[in-house]
């Protein structure tokens, strides 16, 4: 049988080694939402086939291309999530969390699949931090949710990151703005693809949204929804540009956002890199008033977010930031023989259970072998236990960073003797850092 040892096209593997770069933005990010009052949500990774079409939009990309639909037994359609709002929505409004006041703030840290071209920073399944807002029409919400989403920015360490907003405006602003938007592609109707000419006719803001570089030249010159916004919807913007200029969070306003999904209505706000390539976007979010009640709850206004993370992680390698070093080995037990061997056993146990961080061989190596191992690991400190050791129940505990070996007794006192050296050690490291920040000589 021939070995499967290729991973689907547009997937990733996190390796071990790698793994702590996600728990660095998965903690920071949770931590940080939790701070704004938001708790975590988890939904399903598929949901009915219909729940995306009717929230994400008909004519859109995700809905026309990107969908990976299932057919499962009794015709059911399901689709593994491509976004993580239109879940969230389905699950407050199933589980009543609509009715236990406003405003709901739910986050998620969840994978996300799209049948899209893989390149870099582009996945057909990649991972979303996401936060949303419900229950409230306030343009302070809208800066709320964008500073929520440029703090974790700013706590995993990223540096020039430019926050990008514009107001697409709602129904009764877009009716005016979609006539024009009608008269200027139609005029160029024969050169747009095949999906925009559909478009024109349905929802001539999706061709905005067009990655198809012809459409997109077309689309350069089209008039911009900020001209044709009704007076609330003008109203809402300059509340929120008011009030991010309150907060200290700069912004760019970029007539052009449109974003990838229909649901979006008024505030929509993109945070862009320029150190990852083209797939620069690494948050995309807006207000989305009309959703709730398309998914056949009470009209209910609500705003959030996404983040993609593997863009995250992305752009911190670029600039270098720092991650989370993950936990070391506190002690390696080396042994040789039987006797040693279960001694070692039995030391380990009993030092997890106080919380230490303790490994001791499991291959039946010998002793230098087991060192090397200790080193390649970053074991702070190694025991070394053989028939001797055992006979006079005393052995020597080495500092593998020092090279300094303390005695110590393998009975009731071994406990105290190795918590002190692992304090003194860590307070030798600390005082390393200290001198290394004051310029102060050893
Ligand atoms: P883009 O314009 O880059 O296609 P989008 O408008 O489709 O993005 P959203 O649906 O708003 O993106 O998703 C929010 C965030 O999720 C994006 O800003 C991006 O960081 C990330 N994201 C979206 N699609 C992908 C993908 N295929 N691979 C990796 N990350 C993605
Ligand atoms: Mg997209």
């Amino acid at each position: 049988m021939a070995l499967i040892t290729q991973r689907p096209k547009g997937t990733n593997d996190v390796v071990p080694s790698q793994a702590y770069k996600w728990h660095t933005v998965e903690k920071l990010a949770a931590e940080t939402a939790e701070q704004y009052g938001f708790k975590e949500i988890r939904v399903p990774t598929f949901e009915d086939t219909g729940l995306f079409v009717r929230s994400v939009g008909e004519t859109t990309d995700v809905v026309q291309k990107e969908m990976y639909s299932v057919t499962a037994a009794g015709d059911a359609k399901f689709t593994l999530r491509p976004e993580g709002t239109a879940g969230t929505m389905r699950a407050m409004l199933e589980n009543g969390i609509m009715n236990e006041g406003f405003p709901q703030k739910a986050y998620y840290i969840l994978s996300c699949f799209r049948h899209e071209k893989p390149q870099a920073g582009r996945l057909r399944e990649f991972h979303q931090f996401g936060c949303e807002m419900v229950g409230t029409a306030s343009p302070r919400a809208d800066a709320e949710v964008i500073s929520l989403a440029k703090s974790v920015l700013d706590r995993v360490g990223l540096k020039n990151i430019q926050l990008n907003i514009n107001s697409i405006g709602c129904p009764t602003c877009r009716a005016e703005y979609h006539k024009a938007l009608k008269d200027y592609f139609s005029a160029r109707q024969n050169e747009l693809c095949d999906t925009c000419k559909d478009r024109l006719e349905k929802n001539p803001m999706r061709i905005l949204d067009c990655k198809s570089p012809v459409c997109q030249s077309i689309a350069k010159d089209a008039p911009v929804i900020l001209d044709y916004l009704c007076g609330d919807c003008k109203e809402h913007f300059e509340q929120l540009k008011k009030n991010l200029s309150v907060m200290g969070i700069e912004f760019e306003i970029n007539p052009k956002i449109v974003r990838g999904l229909d649901y979006y209505t008024r505030t929509v706000f993109e945070f862009i890199t320029t150190d990852i390539g083209a797939q620069g976007t690494v948050c995309g979010g807006g207000r989305y008033d009309g959703l709730i009640e398309q998914l056949g709850g009470q009209k209910t206004p609500a705003l959030g977010f996404g983040m993609g993370l593997e863009r995250l992680i992305l752009t911190m390698e670029k600039q270098s930031c720092d991650f989370m070093e993950p936990k070391t080995c506190d002690l390696y037990i080396a042994s040789m023989g039987d006797t040693a061997a279960d001694k070692a056993m039995a030391i380990t146990m009993e030092l997890r259970d106080e919380g230490y961080f303790v490994e001791y061989d499991l291959v039946g190596r010998g002793i230098k072998p087991q060192m090397k191992y200790a080193d390649k690991i970053g074991a702070k400190f190694v025991l070394v236990l053989g028939d001797n050791e055992i006979g006079t129940g005393k052995a020597k505990l080495k500092n593998m960073a020092s090279g300094e070996q303390t005695d110590i007794v393998l009975d009731g006192s071994f406990m105290e003797t190795f918590s002190n050296a692992l304090v003194a050690e860590m307070f030798k490291e600390l005082d390393g850092e200290l001198s290394a920040l004051t310029g102060r000589k050893e």
